[in-house]
């Protein structure tokens, strides 16, 4: 079993229930080494902040972090933010949340992509070809701006494109060959498993995770980490061993500290 566990929300996403301690309980009572914080980061311009935390609770939320450490000493806690990749904000990332407030990591997670002239979401909106080429290119550039210890659900777009086809083959590809050429590990993200499947022409499936892009992931020698996305606290491990058991049958390299191994840019 993983006993870490890097991707953690907390009540101030607004789609999410608890507070840091009530994760740190929790996941102690589930055995965890590590657990780390990643709630939905607050941009400066106030962007998407329906499902994201406010600025003024930004201070709060690495406080809480900070505390939780003295309260849950065996635990290893380690604090983040989850990051749409929006290049105008890199330094501002990299300025506040990094340096000013001392976080120790951000993930990459697009729930949008750029899409002519505006954002388009990843739920809701059924994607085509071109779509597809959009978001792919936007999630390389995603991991190759050196901002992120790893990529939240790559295959997220499975939700807006149901089918395995040639496009969405090299769209994969390109990702996966991506991410294993920078050394940054891909997240086979839990949360799916626990969400209504998708109905699609080949039959119900996991909106994410989506097998044959981690067969496909096996391939390109991508490695991957294993995440509950634990939006309550009772979730913190929910469905890991279910994620990694599809990282083992395709044979990937499971990663358990995304820290440790420096991410590399080109
Ligand atoms: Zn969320
Ligand atoms: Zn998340």
């Amino acid at each position: 079993m993983i006993r870490a566990n890097w991707h953690t929300h907390t009540y101030r996403c607004k789609h999410a229930t608890g507070d840091v301690e009530d994760y740190c309980r929790e996941a102690v009572l589930r055995g965890l080494d590590v657990l780390g914080f990643s709630d939905h980061a607050p941009l400066p311009d106030g962007r998407w902040k329906n499902v994201r935390m406010e600025m003024t609770d930004l201070a709060g939320y690495c406080a809480a972090v900070v505390e939780a450490r003295a309260c849950f000493p065996g635990l290893d806690i380690r604090s983040g933010l989850e990051c749409e990749y929006v290049p105008e904000f890199a330094t501002f990332y990299q300025e506040v949340f990094l340096g000013e407030q001392g976080l120790e990591y951000l993930v990459g997670g697009a729930h949008w992509y750029p899409f002519e002239g505006g954002w388009a979401p990843l739920y809701g909106v059924p994607m085509d070809g071109p779509r597809l080429r959009a978001y792919t290119e936007y999630l390389i550039r995603s991991m190759t701006c050196g901002l992120f210890a790893f990529i939240a659900h790559p295959d997220l777009f499975g939700n807006a494109y149901p089918v395995w086809d040639h496009e969405a083959q090299a769209c994969s590809r390109a990702m996966l060959c991506a991410a294993a050429d920078l050394g940054l590990p891909l997240e086979i993200n839990a949360y799916g498993l626990r969400k209504p499947m998708l109905e699609t022409p080949d039959g119900p499936r996991h909106r994410y995770p989506w097998l044959p892009f981690w067969e496909l992931a096996a391939e390109c020698g991508a490695s991957a980490i294993i995440s509950s996305d634990a939006h309550e606290p009772e979730d913190v491990t929910a469905d890991m061993a279910a994620a990694e058991d599809i990282a083992r049958r395709f044979g990937l390299t499971v990663i358990t500290d995304p820290l440790a191994q420096p991410a590399r840019t080109h």
